[in-house]
């Protein structure tokens, strides 16, 4: 189809917890691939995609640390977590005809390329989903810190945060049925109400070098290609 799409280059973050599946842990292919289906019909839109994938489905540093492990090595357990992911998501992706690379914050030559960003843009511009993994590279971030991180340093147009839900709620809508959805609200209000679109020091990064970060669900078949196209339902977190 000829729409042009809303963004011409997006930063797409999902949770690990997305990669499980019904399972409790860990990576579920088939709905990795689902995943994958999505990404694919957005980049046959032209869309330049950037993703980063949390590494919670596997683990997370402060669950370790509150078992008495040392806080920066499970930070660095939760980074590593994150590459089996990309490399998860590399190959589902690469199953449809996607070229992609993933480019790792820690350096795992064998498996990933070093970050550096003017080849990443490189990547981009070539048409490859480039999928970052490892967060930052540094303990105490989380992978949506990296996200908005990584937005802002290959000059995404938004950040494409994939939920369970369709966007913001004034509460829980699984909880509440009277929950309302936003659907703009501005970064400060996000931040006040504790909202639940990403941590705090993510959402104060995307707000200061004012990176909308759009909220929907990667439930809805069709959902991230729709938004692109201008329809469906979100909430579009912005000044
Ligand atoms: N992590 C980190 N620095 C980063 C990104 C991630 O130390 O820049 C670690 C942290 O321990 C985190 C884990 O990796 O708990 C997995 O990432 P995250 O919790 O963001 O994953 P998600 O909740 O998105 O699945």
């Amino acid at each position: 189809d000829d729409q042009q799409p809303t963004y011409r280059r997006v930063l797409l973050k999902i949770s690990g917890e997305a990669l499980m599946g019904d399972a409790g842990y860990g990576l579920n292919p088939p709905t990795v691939q689902k995943i994958a289906e999505e990404v694919k019909s957005v980049h046959d839109m032209g869309v330049e995609i950037c993703m980063v994938i949390g590494g919670g489905n596997i683990f997370r540093g402060l669950a370790g640390s509150a078992q008495g492990m040392e806080r920066t090595t499970a930070d660095y357990m939760g980074m590593l977590a994150t590459v089996m992911n990309a490399l998860a998501m590399q190959s589902a992706l690469e199953g449809l005809g996607v070229f992609t690379r993933v480019i790792s914050a820690i350096r795992m030559d064998e498996v990933a390329e070093p970050y550096i960003r003017r080849r990443a843009v490189r990547h981009l511009e070539k048409k490859r989903v480039v999928i970052f993994a490892a967060g930052t590279g540094n303990p105490y971030f989380t992978t949506d810190t990296a996200a908005t991180l990584r937005a802002n340093e290959m000059a995404c147009e938004a950040i494409f945060k994939g939920t369970k839900v369709d966007g913001v709620y004034d509460k829980d809508p699984k909880k509440y049925s009277d929950a309302v959805r936003y659907d703009e609200v501005s970064y400060d209000e996000a931040l006040a109400k504790r909202l639940g679109v990403m941590d705090a020091s993510a959402i104060a990064l995307a707000r200061d070098n004012n990176k909308p970060i759009i909220v929907f669900s990667l439930d809805e078949p069709g959902g991230f290609k729709g938004i692109l196209a201008g329809e469906g339902t979100y909430t579009k977190v912005t000044n």
